[in-house]
């Protein structure tokens, strides 16, 4: 294993000089990273986006144009020697300028990834410029040569042995000479298409890069320090955890926590590479670390929350003593491609909550054919507006007595689903999107404080 550390830094981290300056401590402060992993700068994805979905009206194209221009000669203005990173910028824009224009006659997702992966494309030059004048022996590496993905635009699944080979000949080698500048999020096909990997993907990358690399370590540097106890914006007495287990961490990560990218603990867990989160702002708070095992496993850990939940439950009095009607309800599912979250069973009915697969947000919807599918067989009901909420832990299908606790606490409100038992990591329930906040303070208070 190489004795180096990949640092990624989210937007925010890299929003402007300051922040990107700040950076450049981090990175000095530690002399095994060599290799950074950089996000665009904050809203400049949201912007290309914007013009990716196509925007007709002229004035307000350029309006965006300049915001995304603005954003980056504002850091250009604070370095000494800004030529060469300033003309590198300028042909990007020029590039977004004509993409721009193409999408307002017709958009693709072909062409969306090209646009939007131009946000990391800049920012990994302007944080490059500013490391070499800090005296840093600092390069910028495409990252499109190294990140293979597959071709499916928006939401590219990443090849994995060949990013391994890829990182293996052209990137970890010239980590070993200098401190190696790029691109979170971007990655190309096998015909050199450029494609992303979803919104927030920067995360993933910097894991599947040290993993192409074999590094000994991964910082993931963001705005807020570490994981907490729950969304100290929900529950202000949370706390911050000093160390997770990836286990527990994963579950935070799928459940809602928005700490991390669901995605990004997959290799670092695959090659045991630990991973620290912590801010940028204020690295002095320090963080927590990720590892395989942490040195502690309390029974409780943290709340997460995940709104915007879909329950659809079936109902078929066919379905007593009866064999293979969940394996057709699946079959129906299956074929619309519709991932299932949670799932409970009673003697005549199923309920089942399903899963956010599209980068769009909102509620997940069940298909209407799928309905109508579903429906020959059962009687269908869809329910909107629920939350869910994530107790996450250690041993909890091996403890006694805490099922009371948690439950006792929550006597006065109504728990739409309740899932407990596959896992020795959750006890999951389903509830209206009224009452989950308030839920997660009760129970962080009992649990927690
Ligand atoms: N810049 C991309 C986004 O805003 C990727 C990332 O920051 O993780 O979604
Ligand atoms: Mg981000």
């Amino acid at each position: 294993m190489s004795a180096f550390n990949v640092a990624k830094f989210g937007g925010t981290s890299v929003a402007n000089f300051e922040a990107m300056s700040r950076c450049a401590v981090i990175i000095e402060n530690n002399p095994e990273t060599k290799l950074v992993v950089s996000s665009a700068c904050s809203g400049v994805t949201n912007l290309l986006v914007e013009l990716a979905n196509g925007v007709s009206n002229q004035e307000r194209r350029s309006e965006l144009l300049t915001k995304i221009a603005s954003i980056h000669d504002s850091v250009l203005s604070h370095l000494n020697h800004s030529d060469e990173a300033a003309a590198e910028i300028y042909k990007i824009l020029d590039t977004v300028t004509s993409l721009a224009e193409a999408a307002s006659i017709q958009a693709s997702k072909k062409l969306t990834d090209h646009l939007v992966a131009c946000g990391e494309l800049m920012s990994t030059h302007l944080l490059a410029q500013l490391m070499r004048e800090r005296g840093i022996d600092a390069v910028r590496f495409d990252i499109r040569e190294v990140l293979r993905t597959d071709s499916t635009f928006g939401r590219a699944e990443p090849q994995l042995a060949d990013i391994s080979t890829l990182a293996g000949e052209k990137l970890a080698p010239l980590c070993q000479k200098h401190v190696v500048i790029t691109q979170g999020f971007i990655g190309s096909d096998a015909e050199g298409n450029t494609t992303t990997l979803g919104r927030g993907g920067s995360d993933y990358s910097a894991a599947l890069i040290a993993e192409g690399v074999e590094a000994s370590g991964l910082e993931i540097w963001t705005d807020v320090p570490g994981i907490y106890t729950t969304d100290p914006r929900v529950a202000p007495k949370a706390s911050p955890i000093a160390e997770i287990s990836f286990s527990e961490a994963s579950e935070m990560a799928n459940f809602g926590a928005k700490i991390l990218h669901p995605s990004t603990l997959v290799p670092a867990l695959r090659h045991d590479i630990p991973v620290f989160v912590g801010s940028s702002k204020e690295p002095e708070r320090g963080g927590t670390w990720i590892r395989h095992n942490a040195e502690t496993s309390p029974l409780f850990r943290a709340l997460a929350l995940r709104s915007n939940q879909t329950m659809v439950t079936l109902r078929s009095a066919n379905m007593f003593h009866a064999y293979g009607f969940l394996a057709k309800v699946f079959e129906i599912l299956a074929k619309h491609k519709i991932s299932v979250d949670l799932i409970t069973t009673s003697e005549i009915s199923v309920s089942l909550t399903l899963d956010q697969t599209d980068t769009a947000g909102g509620a997940p919807q069940l298909p209407e054919q799928a309905r109508f599918e579903l429906e020959e067989l059962c009687h269908v009901d869809v329910e909107h507006d629920l939350c869910l909420v994530a107790l996450i832990g250690n041993n909890m299908s091996e403890s006694k007595g805490y099922a009371k606790q948690v439950f006792g606490t929550l006597e006065d409100f109504n728990l739409r689903m309740i899932c407990y038992g596959a896992s020795p990591h959750n006890l999951c329930f389903l509830l209206h999107e009224s009452v989950a906040k308030s839920a997660i303070q009760k129970l962080h208070t009992e649990l927690f404080e």
